[in-house]
């Protein structure tokens, strides 16, 4: 069967401890949508305690068991509640993704003083103030734990940079004395190794060991099959090949993984992959920006150019294909939302192609009620589409810049399946395209509803399929 990866959360989920029950619950109707795999929030304690979506790490043994930050459950529940959500999901038949955040930690338990030069946000080589004594968040004790799971405590030298002064009650980015940043990390703003919060430095041992510690706890604890690697290029390449590698070897298990590298050029993505080994796919942020471009364009796009230039279309076993995500829906950083007509004709993209792992977003299954987001209605169907029909051999015609289609001839193994997708983001239109030798004479129907009439394929092969404006059509073959 295809695999499906869903994100199984969104930004303004409801702060009530439930998630990881919900996500019990919904299991089985999942799997019955065709989802193989389950990316879950970051599943441990954040500097913002209940309110804390995941990102604002605090102590990652600290999956909801212990009184920190105000609360002993995180926003998605307890300790309990989550590894019975990871046993649901395994009963149904599911891989469970845990989100790995280790570019930086916030909320230390007490601040040190140090000393350590400002430099420029823009550029981050550029020290725009030289070394001075500093008051830093950076010293992580972890009292409500009491060194349950680990002893390790967090101080200053375990980090390179923070972006607050607590003497002078000032935001700036500082680099500490004695640290340089990692090189190997994207160049934007100079060097981009720093993102927020207290940074952590992959060039300290103490650090590495630390984490690799971790790491098999959190995999004894909670038996995952993957991960989702936050922040991937603030951190040096050389350590996810290093980390993933070591926790891969000695567990003697595949564990896949899917980096977050936020940047629209798939070149930029490319040279990351091999930087780091392949030892990650990575999500495909140019087709987000495409789906985007088109669902902004008013008919004006080029859609024979829609995969060109995408991770997708250049490493296709490497690109883990998405419509939007927490970051980028209404209200958050890297807001990006594509247009609700365009939304199903983007998910036909990700989830009909033999390109790419397609990862469907919590917030288009089940709606985003706090930003009054509906669920996207044809995607259900389209996830079906996915589990039922789309396999074997693709016949793309991209070759339009109104209207294009593939076909997937279908294989033995899945029998039935085979169809023709056409799309457009002009008026009603048809496209010619050849389903192959097998359904000559054969009646094809529009899975998704959107037109009512059959398409018969004629005596060699070929037929036209219809679509209407500004929409997609599934064909499939009558049953
Ligand atoms: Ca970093």
């Amino acid at each position: 069967m295809n695999r499906t990866l869903i994100q199984f959360f969104e930004w303004y989920l409801p702060e009530d401890g439930q998630h990881w029950n919900r996500l019990a619950g919904e299991s089985g109707y999942l799997a019955s949508l065709g989802i193989t795999d389950v990316w879950m929030p970051p599943a441990y304690k954040g500097q913002a305690g209940k309110s804390d979506v995941g990102y604002g790490v605090y102590d990652l043994y600290d999956l909801g068991e212990f009184d920190q930050k105000g609360t002993v459950a995180t926003k998605y529940g307890t300790r309990e509640e989550y590894l019975r959500a990871v046993e649901a999901c395994h009963r149904a038949g599911m891989k469970v993704w845990a989100d790995i955040v280790l570019n930086h930690r916030m909320g230390a338990d007490e601040a040190e003083t140090v000393r350590a030069g400002a430099v420029s946000s823009r550029n981050r080589n550029q020290e725009i103030a030289p070394d001075a004594e500093i008051r830093a968040w950076t010293k992580f004790t972890f009292p409500g734990r009491k060194g349950k799971y680990s002893d390790f405590v967090w101080d200053w030298h375990c980090f390179d940079g923070v972006d607050w002064d607590d003497r002078q009650k000032q935001h700036q980015i500082f680099e500490l004395e004695g640290k340089s940043w990692e090189t190997a990390v994207d160049s934007e703003n100079g060097n981009y190794d720093y993102l927020m919060g207290a940074d952590l430095d992959m060039k300290n041992p103490a650090v590495l060991e630390e984490l690799d510690r971790w790491g098999k706890w959190y995999l004894d604890t909670v038996g995952m099959d993957g991960f989702r690697l936050d922040a991937v290029k603030h951190i040096s390449a050389d350590f996810f090949p290093r980390w993933l590698g070591k926790l891969r070897r000695d567990s003697g298990r595949d564990l896949p993984a899917v980096g977050e590298y936020w940047h629209p050029d798939a070149r930029v993505l490319k040279s990351y992959l091999e930087q780091c080994s392949r030892v990650m796919r990575l999500f495909d942020v140019p087709l987000h920006f495409k789906f985007r471009q088109l669902s902004g364009a008013d008919g004006n796009f080029d859609l024979g150019s829609l995969f060109r230039d995408t991770l997708a279309g250049i490493e296709p076993d490497y690109a883990v294909t998405f419509v939007d995500n927490h970051d980028t829906q209404p209200g958050q950083a890297l807001e990006s939302w594509v247009a609700p007509w365009c939304r199903p004709l983007a998910y036909a993209c990700i989830l009909l192609r033999s390109e790419g792992l397609p990862c469907v977003f919590y917030g288009d299954l089940y709606g985003i009620p706090h930003s009054g987001i509906p669920p996207v209605p044809e995607l259900e169907r389209l996830m079906l589409a996915r589990k039922r029909y789309a396999y074997g051999p693709q016949r793309d015609y991209l070759d339009s810049s109104d209207v294009i289609g593939w076909v997937r001839e279908g294989d033995p193994a899945h029998p039935g399946s085979g169809m023709a997708v056409a799309l457009t983001d002009r008026g009603e239109g048809r496209k010619r395209m050849y389903a192959g030798p097998g359904f000559a004479g054969r009646l094809f129907l529009d899975f998704l509803g959107n037109r009512r009439e059959a398409v018969r394929i004629g005596a060699d092969g070929w037929a036209d399929f219809p679509v209407n404006g500004g929409s997609v059509s599934v064909w499939v073959p009558a049953s």
